[in-house]
Order: C-alpha cells, then structure tokens, then sequence
C-alpha cells in the first residue's frame, strides 16, 4: 500500500453536489485537502447552486443534468457541462479515483452502472438505483472490477462489522430504524398527516424525499433490499428493529453467536469520511459515543401494520425481478404528489400496493427491462394518485 503521507489526493467525482449528502461530503472533503480534491461535480436544475458551490470548490468541472434557461450567466467561469450523457461520462470519467453517488431517485441507475462498469470505486448513497437495478448492478459491479462502499449509514455499518468476512459465516443482519417521526402516533391520527410533519424528522436532517420515505418506512424496506443486494444475505435472515436515538446503525450477528454493532451520533459526515477514506480512517474531530451520557440505547420492535410501505417494498423484494423497480417508482410519484398535496399520507401505500398488484415481476437482463418496469409502474401510479388523491 502506498505510504498516505505522500499519496496523492484522492480525485473525487461528486454526483449531486448540492444536495444534502453533496454538502456533506463537501464539508468532509474541505476538512481534508491534502486527502481529497474534487475532480467534477453535479446538480441536477439547481444552476446557481451549483455555481456558488464551484466557486468556493473550484473543481475541474462542473456538469448540470438539465441545461439551466438561457440567460443563466455563471460567476464560476470554470468548464461547464450539460445533459445526462455528460452526467454518466463524469461517473465514468477515468481521471477520478472515486465517485460519489449522491443522486436522488432512479435518476442515478445510469450513473451507478456508468461507475461500475468502468471499474470505478463508487461511494453509493443513491440506493434507488440499487434497488431498482438490482442484479444488474451487481453485474456491473463484478465485470467492472470496481470497489462499492456504501454511504447508507446502516450499510457503513454492515460493512465495517463484516470487514470483509463472507456472507456464509453471517447469521443475521439486523438493521436500526429511527422509526421515523410517526413512531408513536395513534393510528387515528395517521389521517391527518401534512407533508411538514412529516418533513420534520425527529434525528436526521435529509433531503424532502428520504425523509418521507423515513416517515413511512419505505426507506427501511430499500435499505432491506439494499443490505440483501450488497451483502447477499437472504431476506428472511435481515430483520429490522426500531431504535429512536440512532447511535446504533446496524447489527451483524455471525453464526458462532457473536453480534457486532457499530455505533455513533447520526451524523451522514460519519459514513461518508468512511466511504471516502476505505480501507484507511482518516482523523475526525465528531463528538464520539460516551456509553454513560448517551444511553440507555433504547430498542422496539416495528409496528408493521402502521407503516404498510415497509412490507409492501420487503414483499417486492423477495418478488424480485422488476418489482423493486416498479416499487420505487411507484414510491417516488406517490412521494411526489404527497409532497404536492395532491395525496394524503396513507394514499402513499394506496398507490404503490394498487401498483404492484397490477404488475407482475418479469426477469431483468437489460437497463430497458428496468426502464420499462420504471416507465409502466409510474403511468400507473399517476393513475392511480388521479383517483386516490
Ligand atoms: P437531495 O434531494 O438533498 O439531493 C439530491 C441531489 O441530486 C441534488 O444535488 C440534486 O440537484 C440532484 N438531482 C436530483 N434529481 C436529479 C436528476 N433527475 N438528475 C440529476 N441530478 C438530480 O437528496 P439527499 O437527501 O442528499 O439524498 C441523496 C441520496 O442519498 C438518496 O438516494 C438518499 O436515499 C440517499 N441517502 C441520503 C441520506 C441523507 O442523510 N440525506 C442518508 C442516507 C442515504
Ligand atoms: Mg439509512
């Protein structure tokens, strides 16, 4: 191994700068320049955003996926990028050593295969695209010859509790749910839920989407599939149990009867530094966990029957084939028009079960048998909300 005093800084491509994990992983990176330095970075419409963020970065390049109105002048005169193809050449681009992808949503199935095929290391926190192209990433994945860290903070922590040990020696996976903002809440008042409650999530500050996905623990039911995907473990050996504070992330228990945890206050820095730096820790000055102050660690288990999305989206997974895929989209227009407020809270699930059980799953060999999954189940679920909503 190179000697990390003198190693170069490693060349980061950053996929959704201006986002909640972009401006994360840009302040961790900012901590560290002589470890890091940003090659590109993305946004998605956001131009001015994404200007004020070269500005302060001043990356080689920067790319927008949608070209921003004419008349948009850039302060940043640096080199700038338009479309999705150069969005999937920027995840691809050799001159990185890294690529974060903090996409939200199915967008970023093309830049994850993109990463992967090309044999980069890919930091992922975009689990739609894993979800949603399920085996066909794993196949980029092995064919490419690349390095997957997560960024998911239950996935860091699988990750950093297996260190590398193989999935025949894990007995169970046992994910942490905060158990969102909804955790106690009679199921009387479930009616009367309004997207800025369920914006405000009681122990992690995300972007909109993930964070309505928190609320009605569909983020859980990705992060299962997540965890089945990249750890191959079978589904009915990933169990789930819910635990408010969100110092624990995640349990591995392995089959000589040893559970290992891996703990720390909810920060997304924590996991991201992780995923940047592997297989070094590089030095970080969070507040660590103090067994005293912080406990007791307090665990419950989850009230399924209140949060139908967890096992509609568990349900899809063990379908497999395109169902995952057609459960996220499905999700990701209900999110939408609840978002919008042209659904309520519980029609979320309305949508996404009526979804699935007008689409059976077919095989996945190709990204068009994704996207036409993708495609269908969306058409559905803007019919479907058009009736609910
Ligand atoms: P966000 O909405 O804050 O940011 C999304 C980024 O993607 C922005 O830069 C936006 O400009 C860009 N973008 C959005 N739509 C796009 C499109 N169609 N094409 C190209 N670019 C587009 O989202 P976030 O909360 O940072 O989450 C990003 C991903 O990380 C999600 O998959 C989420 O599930 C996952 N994740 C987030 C957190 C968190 O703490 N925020 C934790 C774990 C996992
Ligand atoms: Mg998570």
């Amino acid at each position: 191994m190179t000697d990390p005093s003198t190693a170069a800084p490693r060349g980061i491509v950053l996929l959704g700068a201006t986002g909640s994990i972009g401006r994360s992983a840009l302040r961790v990176i900012a901590r560290h320049p002589d470890r890091f330095r940003v090659v590109g970075m993305s946004a998605g419409s956001r131009a001015a955003a994404l200007d004020d963020l070269a500005r302060e970065v001043r990356p080689d390049y920067v790319v927008m996926a949608v070209r921003p109105a004419d008349g948009f002048q850039p302060a940043w005169q640096g080199d700038w990028r338009y479309g999705r193809d150069r969005l999937a050449e920027a995840a691809a681009d050799p001159a990185a050593d890294l690529v974060v992808n903090a996409l939200v949503g199915y967008a970023g199935l093309e830049s994850t295969l993109a990463a992967l095929g090309a044999g980069r290391r890919l930091a992922l926190a975009n689990k739609e695209s894993l979800v949603a192209g399920g085996e066909l990433v794993l196949q980029a994945w092995r064919e490419g010859g690349g390095e997957l860290v997560p960024v998911d903070s239950e996935h860091s922590a699988i990750h950093q509790c297996l260190a590398g040990r193989p999935a025949a020696e894990v007995s169970r996976l046992i994910l942490t749910a905060s158990g969102g903002p909804f955790r106690t809440l009679p199921p009387e008042r479930f009616a009367d839920i309004r997207p800025e409650d369920a914006l405000d999530h009681p122990t992690w500050s995300m972007g909109d989407k993930i964070t309505i996905d928190s609320a009605t623990l569909a983020n859980k039911a990705l992060e299962v599939i997540e965890a089945h995907l990249l750890f191959d473990v079978p589904f009915d050996r990933i169990e789930v149990v819910v635990h408010p504070p969100s110092i624990v992330h995640s349990f591995v228990e392995f089959r000589d009867g040893s559970t290992i945890a891996q703990l720390g206050h909810p920060s997304m820095e924590v996991p991201i530094l992780y995923a940047l730096s592997y297989p070094r820790r590089l030095p970080n000055e969070f507040r660590s966990f103090d067994p005293v102050r912080d406990g007791p660690l307090e665990f419950e288990s989850l009230r399924e029957d209140q949060f139908p999305m967890f096992g509609l989206g568990v349900a899809a997974g063990r379908a497999g084939g395109t169902q995952p895929a057609a459960y996220n989209a499905a999700n990701e227009v209900a999110v939408q028009a609840f978002l919008g407020r042209g659904l309520s809270f519980a029609g979320i699930a309305g949508v996404v079960e009526e979804v699935l059980s007008r689409m059976s799953p077919r095989p996945v060999s190709s990204v068009e048998d994704v996207s036409a999954a993708d495609f269908e189940a969306r058409a559905l679920a803007r019919e479907a909300v058009r009736r609910l909503g």
